[in-house]
């Protein structure tokens, strides 16, 4: 009999693997392709344009760490506003804490969330369930740019990478419309990608320059990931004055009594110490992405590469080898 492998790309010449199973369900939508799968180690696991999305086995790791992290820093959270998130995880995380009263959920794509109602009750339990979830299907960045000033004490950015229809969830456009939607207190925890392969730390170091212009607090925390790119994960954490350490309340975290597996005030101090090469590419001012800046044909143009964008290395090296006039311009 022969195996089914899934794989997945972490960089050009390195992938995970996962023996499947079986494979549950595919279906081509207007945003994205939508794999669900099952296999023995992961057990069942969906994926989006072929990226891992969640596994049955790690996805407590990112939910415990996108919702317990800001409700520590300011537990008097009630309005929360989750944007894709379409599996539920971080609804039903977020819903943990009672006196949480709202909590407005964007995705941008239904199938998403109904084809996990179907195939993940673990993590869409709370979708069908919870009272104080309202679930609008809509592009998050248009929700964002209409939302009341000040309406919100956390948003929650649960999106894809910045590729597809998660792109706009990384501009900073986007940003600059969370930050008008937070109160004064208001936290902002958005996916930020892995420092680790040069693809993904390029789109890490992107995202946080971009908040960091918009917002007075802008870092990085990390936590183990098994499927995601590298293992080693971030989300940024943006406010308008919460210090994510400083201001940590644990005292008042504790008080909500949850039972975690993975989020307790130890790891909520170590994700935000940093290894030394995360903070230095934080701190790298793209010096590449400068000088195509300097040169006038970044981002006016870009090139295909096997039916991807390239890399800015990859356009670098092009051009020096074909020089700049071979570019077309958008
Ligand atoms: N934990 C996952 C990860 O980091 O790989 C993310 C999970 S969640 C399934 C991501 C969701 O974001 C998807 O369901 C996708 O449809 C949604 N999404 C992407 N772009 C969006 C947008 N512009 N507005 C609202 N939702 C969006």
């Amino acid at each position: 009999m022969l195996d089914l492998w899934f794989s997945e790309f972490h960089a050009p010449d390195a992938k995970l693997s996962i023996l499947v199973k079986e494979q549950l369900y595919s279906e081509q939508t207007p945003f994205q392709k939508i794999d669900f799968f099952d296999s023995e180690t992961f057990g069942k696991f969906f994926t989006l344009d072929g990226l891992i999305m969640i596994t049955e086995k790690d996805e407590f790791i990112y939910h415990e760490m996108i919702s317990n992290v800001p409700m520590a820093v300011n537990p008097d959270i009630k309005k929360v506003l989750i944007i894709g998130g379409g599996d539920g995880g971080t609804a039903r995380e977020v819903c943990r804490f009672k006196t949480v009263e709202q909590v407005d959920m964007v995705e941008i794509d239904e199938r998403v969330v109904r084809l996990c109602q179907k195939y993940f009750p673990q993590t869409a339990c709370a979708l069908d369930n919870d009272p104080r979830i309202n679930l609008i299907f809509g592009d998050g960045l248009k929700f964002v740019q209409d939302a009341p000033e000040g309406a919100y004490d956390l948003i929650l950015v649960d999106s894809t990478d910045p590729l597809g229809p998660g792109e706009g969830l990384f501009t900073t456009e986007f940003y600059r419309n969370c930050y008008r939607a937070l109160n004064g207190k208001g936290i902002l925890i958005n996916q930020h990608e892995s420092p680790y392969y040069k693809e993904y730390a390029y789109e890490m170091r992107r995202a946080h320059k971009k908040l960091a212009s918009v917002f007075p607090i802008a870092t990085v925390y990390q936590f183990y990931m098994p499927t995601y790119s590298s293992g080693h994960w971030l989300f940024g954490f943006a406010s308008k004055g919460l210090d994510p350490v400083k201001d940590a309340d644990f005292k008042r975290w504790s008080e909500f009594g949850l039972q975690n597996r993975y989020y307790n005030p130890g790891v909520h101090l170590g994700a935000f110490a940093l290894p030394n090469y995360v903070q230095e590419e934080l701190q790298k001012e793209d010096e590449k992405k400068q000088i195509a800046e300097a040169l006038g044909w970044y981002p006016k143009v870009t090139l295909m590469m096997n039916d991807r964008l390239a890399t800015i290395d990859e356009m670098i090296s092009y051009i020096q080898h074909k020089g700049k006039n071979s570019l077309v311009e958008n």
